[in-house]
């Protein structure tokens, strides 16, 4: 299973995260869909998101981007409402050297 690693922000002025993000429903998956809800691919990657949870929260179709649900939707919000008030400057990643320093 190919896996993504995602850092969500929020840019909306939507608290949901159920309505900033493509979710079609609310239906979960513990496995990958075998097709996708919107658009009918069979092709996913699970996404990871950062400063949610070790492991994949979605299946994300590679088709059409729309999201479906690994845990249930209390569980999902419980999890994506960590994001709040987590703070990652940007910037950290972009100053750091792609190089190991030689000593
Ligand atoms: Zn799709």
């Amino acid at each position: 299973m190919k896996e993504v690693t995602v850092f969500l922000v929020n840019e909306t002025n939507l608290k949901d995260w159920m309505d900033v993000l493509p979710v079609n429903s609310y239906k979960k998956y513990k496995d990958p869909p075998v097709t996708c809800e919107v658009c009918g691919d069979k092709d996913f990657v699970g996404v990871l998101v950062i400063g949610a949870h070790n492991r994949s929260l979605f299946w994300e179709c590679e088709s059409c981007g729309n999201l479906h649900l690994k845990y249930g939707k209390g569980y999902t919000k419980k999890l994506l409402g960590k994001l709040e008030g987590l703070s990652i400057n940007l910037d950290d990643f972009y100053d750091t050297p792609d190089t190991e320093e030689l000593n």
